[in-house]
């Protein structure tokens, strides 16, 4: 599923990407902070940060929301624009981007979907065949998780 390329931006316009040899995939996570962020859940493209060129990115405003992690939004239109991990972590280099703001947002498959146990008790996203972990599971995977 690798070398697609996608672009998207924000609903006012003024921050616009591509994303080059994407893997059409995305995670589904129920965390808090994704929760507050994003208003339900961060259904979240992740891909290394070198695979995508912004325009506007005067525009960027940036929040960090942990200790290893920041999250954006355009300042004109307050669109989510990414989540992406600071410092030095393991995860460094990684960006992920709301699945919604794709110009195009068909033909990705959700492959996990983590805090399961964080989930609202009021939705939940249908179909079957993706990875689940609570957020034990991904903690003891993670350990700087436990600091999100
Ligand atoms: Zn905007
Ligand atoms: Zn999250």
């Amino acid at each position: 599923m690798n070398g697609a390329d996608r672009t998207g931006g924000c609903l006012c316009g003024a921050v616009r990407f591509t994303a080059r040899d994407l893997a059409e995939e995305f995670g589904i996570c129920h965390c808090e902070t994704c929760r507050r962020w994003t208003g339900s859940a961060l259904l979240g493209v992740a891909f290394p940060e070198e695979k995508i060129a912004w325009t506007g990115v005067e525009h960027i405003c940036r929040y960090q929301s942990s200790s290893w992690a920041e999250r954006a939004w355009c300042a004109r239109c307050g669109t989510g624009l990414f989540f992406r991990a600071t410092g030095d972590t393991p995860y460094s280099g990684e960006i992920e981007l709301p699945l919604g703001i794709f110009d195009d947002p068909n033909g990705f498959v959700a492959t996990h979907e983590i805090y399961i146990d964080h989930k609202p008790d009021s939705y939940s996203y249908a179909g079957g065949g993706r990875k689940t972990l609570t957020r034990a599971d991904c903690v003891a995977k993670f350990p700087r998780l436990d600091d999100a």
